[in-house]
């Protein structure tokens, strides 16, 4: 039997695995299913292109995923392969880029590095200041919550139980080892298999009597215009000097991100949007997309937590002391592209008991002092 805490896309996705492997499995979310980083407006960016080298591996392994991930999940396509472009205006970005472009393509992700004209063919909407590209053609953008409820669907027609509205207050040990889980409700669910922590912006509280995670929780901003007539963004696009990400959806809205956050209320449990940070987003898209100008944001989306971690790449783990515990958290803005990857590893991991190579570099050993 095994328990999971959290349902967004890791919980959900590894409900699955568990499930359809024969595995009993129950999982506890606080509020509802794709509620924390899996839900909100747009879709996520599925990218590759200028990802930590530790994460490329993983990236490989998700890219062959998630173009049929909607016929295995029983639903309409999810993954749209716009290709992602990480713009460069500086010359100093442009050495960096070059060994980029190397880099990723020897991990198996096809990278090149685009010339100021091989750019503007692909994106000619951009301003004259931009100077070269790095493009990476199997990148693309998914719907985030749909995925993140679909998986959760197919783990409960594989026979797991999902409950909403469950938070887990604490974990419960007997002599050192986790036995059961508390609830805000009062109530003590028994650990008689294995614990998943997957909660993301949760993980580090309820794991705090263990180990001092260095993950801290952000509500990153994302924007969503009112629809173009004609909008320019053709890529899911990044940028190497600004705090910026585009994405264009199909209905022609832009999604504007990349980083910027919003303000954290812990007692109502919802982001505020701050009103500089917004208009900064939407100054660095009309600089590099000239086109956009006078362009007018409907939605200023800061309702949606996610923890990032001091390395930038995310801490996976046994508990000390307890090996049936395996958490998971710090995604740190980029833990949806990887989801269907990490989230079958994570199965094998506990069905196996053994961690899988691909996850090793992620281990908290990486942090210990000496
Ligand atoms: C605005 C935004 C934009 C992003 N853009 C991208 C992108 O373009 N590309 C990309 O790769 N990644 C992106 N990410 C990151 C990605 O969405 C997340 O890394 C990923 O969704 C994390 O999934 P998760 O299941 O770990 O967390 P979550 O989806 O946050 O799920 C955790 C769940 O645990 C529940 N929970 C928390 N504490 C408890 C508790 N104590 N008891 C019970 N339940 C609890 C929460 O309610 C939540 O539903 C973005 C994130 C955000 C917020």
């Amino acid at each position: 039997m095994t328990l999971i805490i959290g349902g967004g896309v890791y919980g959900a996705a590894v409900a699955w695995h568990l499930a359809k492997r024969g595995e009993a499995v129950e999982l506890l979310e606080a509020k509802t299913v794709a509620s924390g980083a899996s839900g909100g407006p747009g879709r996520r960016g599925v990218r590759a292109n200028c990802r930590d080298h530790r994460e490329l591996p993983l990236m490989a392994r998700a890219r062959r995923i998630w173009p049929e991930l909607h016929e295995t999940l029983g639903t309409e396509p999810l993954f749209e392969q716009t290709g992602h472009l990480q713009l460069i205006e500086r010359p100093v970005d442009l050495p960096r880029a070059q060994t980029r472009a190397a880099l990723q393509t020897r991990f198996g992700i096809p990278t090149s590095f685009l010339s100021e004209a091989e750019m503007r063919e692909l994106e000619p909407g951009v301003a004259p200041f931009v100077q070269a590209a790095l493009h990476c053609p199997g990148d693309g953008v998914a719907f985030h919550a749909r995925t993140t409820k679909a998986y959760a669907e197919m783990a409960v027609k594989a026979g797991a139980t999902i409950r909403e509205g469950v938070k887990v207050e604490r974990l419960v040990t007997r002599d050192g080892k986790v036995v059961a889980v508390a609830t805000a409700d009062g109530d003590e669910i028994p650990v008689p298999g294995r614990l998943f922590i997957l909660a993301n912006s949760g993980v580090r509280s309820l794991i705090s009597p263990w180990l001092d995670l260095p993950t801290w929780n952000l509500a990153l901003q994302v924007l969503v215009s009112k629809p173009l007539t004609d909008n320019p963004v053709r890529h899911l696009v990044g940028h190497a000097s600004r705090i910026l990400s585009l994405k264009r959806e199909p209905d022609g809205r832009l999604m504007i991100s990349g980083g910027r956050l919003g303000s954290w209320n812990h007692a109502t449990g919802r982001g505020t949007p701050i009103p500089e940070e917004v208009a900064a987003n939407v100054a660095d898209a009309v600089a590099v997309y000239p086109a956009l100008e006078g362009i007018e944001i409907d939605a200023a989306d800061t309702d949606h937590l996610e923890a990032d971690s001091i390395d930038g790449i995310p801490v996976i783990d046994r508990l000390p002391g307890n090996p049936h515990v395996i958490y998971a958290a710090g995604w740190t803005g980029h833990g949806w592209a990887i989801a269907p990857a990490v989230t079958e590893l994570l199965a094998d991991w506990a069905l196996e008991d053994r961690r899988p190579d691909l996850l090793a570099p992620f281990a908290f050993g990486r942090f210990a002092a000496g």
